[in-house]
């Protein structure tokens, strides 16, 4: 059977998309191909965030043709994801090469179309349009994909994002938000636990707005439909969000529960509340601020003000003091000034971040930013950038330092990617612990270790003092 090679760009909601692309493919009968040089069909799966991931992924497709045309001109090449919804048929414009363009909707759609393809039934698909339902057909899994028993696993509870901040590209590329029903959500994160998953991180743009929309609740669509049981749009003050905490934290066997990402403009006080109600929920949040200046904030379209955002990390430091909490921020925004950066300087050293994803402002087509005046010069940006990532890694030696000498929980995940006779866990406020297993498989088990040493975003545990 035709071999698959995968490569994808971007954020977890791709990763993940690209394991259910992978498992259905599969199921029908193909293999997954160890690198793309033996693959028959090579698929990448893009990102569209930032000009420069759509292009890392355009100059990946010119290099794979250049090498496929030459020695393998039957090999099926396509691309998926972001770029090829927002970009279509114009990537078979510019690359002729290219076999297939499969939009964010579409991913289940993959093996029928290359079964035709490679049939020689069709010469050329593009198919990015818009399809009722699809937010539900993202949830095989690919639990032995490494021939090891995966410990944790991506659930994707939505798709697509409604929120618009100026920005962004998401809401064009990903399509309006749906949302999957709790009961068949439930069902997938059941069946994970039954094979053995202990973590489970669930998944959206914007997790907070999960079953808030999908249309009118009369539609047969929306997950307020009363035959779509399982959410309401409040259930005892609890949003939809909570409900769905509330019932993935019962499913037993269950060790931990993540999400990402939250919106600060939906995280409601019922949420805080579910981090101090519900143990399974880990002492870890990602909550993207973009920028410290509430005039930025305003002209990004984000929807909160700097003292809102503190007000949560407060309410959440209160509910749970360990919290690890970790953050997006763009510099460079058109109009940003000295000043809004230097308040964003200062909101990243109130706040204390754990961890922050730093970007450097990339103007997007069709997005109202990149028609805003004040764009700011790439130096600008850089040395902002540097700035800036120069207070969160101080702030993040601190952090971490401050646990070496602790004993802390973390659950085993595998083999440490950098050296494998080492294994790594990862702590309940999400940080990575390197440990030496002493010849030990600890994989999916929960233990504590004592910290001996921070490094750079690692922490690294001792053998001798782990509790077997
Ligand atoms: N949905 C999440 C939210 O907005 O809260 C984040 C989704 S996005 C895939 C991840 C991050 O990319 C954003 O939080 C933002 O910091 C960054 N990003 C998005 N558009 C960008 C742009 N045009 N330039 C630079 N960074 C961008």
């Amino acid at each position: 059977m035709p071999g698959v090679f995968i490569k994808t760009y971007g954020c977890q909601m791709n990763e993940r998309d690209s394991e259910a692309v992978a498992a259905q493919l599969v199921a029908k009968g193909y293999t997954l191909a160890p690198s793309e040089a033996v693959a028959d069909v090579i698929l990448l799966n893009t990102c569209s965030v930032r000009d420069f991931a759509e292009q890392k992924a355009l100059n990946k497709m010119v290099n794979v043709i250049a090498e496929t045309r030459r020695s393998r001109p039957d090999t099926v090449l396509g691309f998926m994801g972001c770029m090829a919804q927002s970009r279509g048929r114009e990537l078979i414009d510019r690359l002729p090469d290219v076999d297939l363009v499969l939009g964010t909707q579409k991913f289940h759609r993959a093996a029928d179309y290359l079964d035709e393809i490679l049939a020689g039934c069709a010469e050329k698909i593009v198919d990015v349009a818009a399809e009722p339902g699809s937010e539900a057909t993202i949830r095989e899994h690919l639990l032995n994909g490494n021939s090891q028993k995966a410990v944790t696993a991506f659930v994707s509870i939505m798709q697509g994002c409604n929120q618009y901040c100026t920005f962004c590209i998401v809401p064009y590329a990903r399509g309006e938000e749906r949302s999957r029903t709790i009961p068949d959500i439930v069902a997938e994160c059941r069946q994970l636990v039954a094979q053995g998953v202990k973590e489970i991180t669930l998944l959206g743009q914007i997790v907070t707005s999960y079953g808030k929309r999908g249309g009118d609740a009369s539609s047969p669509n929306s997950p307020l439909h009363p035959q779509r049981r399982g959410v309401a749009a409040t259930s005892n003050g609890k949003s939809p969000f909570v409900q769905l905490l509330d019932a993935v934290h019962e499913i037993e066997g269950l060790e931990r529960i993540r999400f990402t990402s939250p919106h600060p403009k939906g995280y409601g006080d019922d949420l805080i509340e579910a981090y101090a109600r519900l143990p399974k929920l880990v002492e870890s949040a990602h909550l993207p601020v973009q920028s410290g200046s509430d005039r930025v904030l305003k002209l990004m379209h984000r929807g909160y003000t700097r003292a809102r955002y503190l007000g949560i990390i407060g309410k959440l430091r209160r509910a749970r003091p360990e919290i690890g909490i970790s953050t997006d921020i763009i510099v460079g925004f058109p109009g940003e000034t000295e000043d809004d950066f230097e308040q964003t300087l200062s909101l990243a050293r109130e706040v204390e971040f754990d961890q922050a994803y730093i970007f450097k402002y990339s103007p997007r087509r069709d997005t109202p930013a990149a028609e805003m005046p004040g764009q700011v010069p790439q130096k600008i940006r850089e040395e902002r950038n540097q700035r800036l990532l120069e207070v969160i890694n101080e702030i993040a030696g601190r952090r971490y330092g401050a646990l070496v000498g602790r004993q802390t929980q973390i659950l085993v995940e595998g083999p440490s990617k950098k050296n494998p006779a080492r294994m790594t866990g990862r702590t309940r406020c999400n940080k990575i612990v390197v440990f030496d297993p002493a010849g030990r498989d600890h994989r999916g088990r929960l233990m504590d270790v004592k910290i001996i040493r921070a490094g750079s975003f690692t922490l690294y545990g001792d053998p001798a003092i782990v509790n077997l």
